[in-house]
């Protein structure tokens, strides 16, 4: 498809400051103005926006192509015969083509569009899981995983008689690959392992372990949500048959993200929604499918999101993932820095190979409070077990404090969130010793 560049209008920021920010050094507090809402005071104070790992803000490209959908092209897709209606369906499909080029799929058929990862994984639970598992299989996950990431496998596994096998986590929040080697074996069918962990920040050795399961005969889903907007990926590199990820983790809209698919296994797959759009021919004798992607996006979609999706991958790419990767590399080894200075705070995740989240622990300050007295500071941060609760049980914590950085965060963003933990610690009697 050749029309991307003259039916899809140019994002304003990518072509400003995103584009500027691609030809030097990324300059956080230049792109910071292309996010409307950073410049609005919390609390009668600057926005110190760190809780990116729940959802990143939106730059004005993104918002200014959801309402230009609505204000130009708005029209259902597929069905449609009028002009509206096609020119609708480009955008989707342009989008689609977006993802593709984000993953670097083979193809944008791989792609299919879903809710989030949550709902990416779901699919995979429920289409390929029920299709694929039965009594007596084993599905790997790890002791990192978000719940996304393992309840599904419960409910499938529940349903199958297939049974799930942990991967264990060592003290600095890595994964035991030793464990996994020997958990994989000749009943392992899938294995399913988040790239990057929102609640330790460890990036996971994820094409060795889909060398590995692949070895085994195990297919491997990735659970991309904390990875996309963080670093480039690589879907044919990394070698792993699906990955999931969430458009509002990557400064996109949210209800929308995609799952990536190896072609031939989603052309194997069964549906797992019924509805419009999915069918090929539909009698009350029975049915018939669509091919994929289409069999795997019952009903209307959500059109506007999956464009202004594509608007977000347009502006991070138009900075370079690699550029931002190595901004927020660089700010996280100054977080940590700076957190390892305060008395009485505990790093929870400390592997080698980190993404930007500092998860962190007080001494005598439980993590909600903290929250809640770094929010009165204006420093927006995220409290509590981060849906991993198993991480949380594994360290014997009921939760952490996290901060999570984006491509817009910068030394200013940890010197206040440094001040505010100063602050609690003396509210809280002088912790700081
Ligand atoms: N996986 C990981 C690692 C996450 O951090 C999250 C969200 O925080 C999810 C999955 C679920 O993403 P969503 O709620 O967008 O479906």
């Amino acid at each position: 498809m050749n029309a991307l560049a003259t039916v899809v209008p140019t994002p304003p920021a990518a072509s400003g400051s995103a584009a500027a920010a691609a030809k030097g050094a990324l300059v956080a507090a230049d792109l910071a103005r292309d996010f409307p809402i950073l410049s609005r005071p919390v609390r009668g104070r600057r926005l110190v926006y760190l809780d990116n790992g729940a959802t990143t803000q939106k730059p004005e490209a993104v918002i200014e192509a959801e309402r230009r959908f609505y204000r130009e092209s708005n029209a259902n897709i597929h069905r449609g015969v009028h002009w509206l209606s096609q020119h609708a369906t480009d955008l989707y499909e342009q989008a689609r083509e977006r993802v593709r080029r984000l993953l670097n799929a083979a193809s944008a058929d791989e792609i299919v569009f879903t809710r989030g990862t949550t709902e990416a994984i779901n699919l995979v639970a429920y289409s390929w899981g029920r299709a694929n598992l039965k009594a007596g299989d084993e599905v790997v996950l790890t002791g990192m995983e978000h719940h996304s990431n393992i309840v599904p496998w419960q409910l499938v596994c529940e349903q199958t008689g297939a049974v799930l096998k942990v991967v264990p986590i060592t003290d600095r929040g890595e994964l035991r690959l030793d464990a996994y080697e020997s958990l994989l074996g000749p009943r392992t069918r899938l294995v399913s392992v988040v790239h990057v962990s929102n609640a330790l920040g460890t990036v996971n050795p994820v094409a060795r372990m889909v060398e590995l399961a692949h070895a085994a005969g195990a297919k491997v889903l990735v659970d991309g949500a904390q990875a996309v907007a963080h670093q480039p990926v690589d879907v044919q590199a990394l070698g792993c048959d699906f990955y999931a990820l969430s458009g509002h983790k990557l400064y996109g809209p949210t209800g929308i993200g995609a799952l990536y698919g190896r072609r031939e296994l989603l052309a194997a797959m069964p549906p797992w929604q019924g509805g419009g759009d999915m069918i090929r021919t539909v009698s009350f004798e029975g049915s018939t499918w669509a091919d994929a992607p289409q069999r795997f996006e019952a009903g209307t979609p959500n059109i506007a999101g999956a464009v202004a999706l594509g608007a977000a991958i347009d502006y991070v790419m138009a900075i370079g993932l690699d550029r931002i990767a190595e901004h927020e590399h660089r700010l996280l080894a100054h977080a940590t820095e700076a957190a390892q200075r305060i008395p009485g705070l505990r790093l929870i995740g400390t592997a080698a190979e980190k993404a930007g989240i500092l998860s962190f622990v007080v001494d005598g300050i439980h993590p909600h409070d903290l929250g809640t007295i770094l929010d009165a500071e204006g420093v927006a941060i995220r409290a509590g077990h981060h849906c991993a609760m198993p991480v949380m049980t594994r360290f014997g914590i009921p939760g952490t404090a996290r901060a999570s950085f984006a491509l817009y965060n910068d030394e200013a963003d940890v010197a206040a969130l440094v001040a505010a933990i100063g602050k609690a610690q003396q509210m809280f009697g002088g912790a700081r010793r």
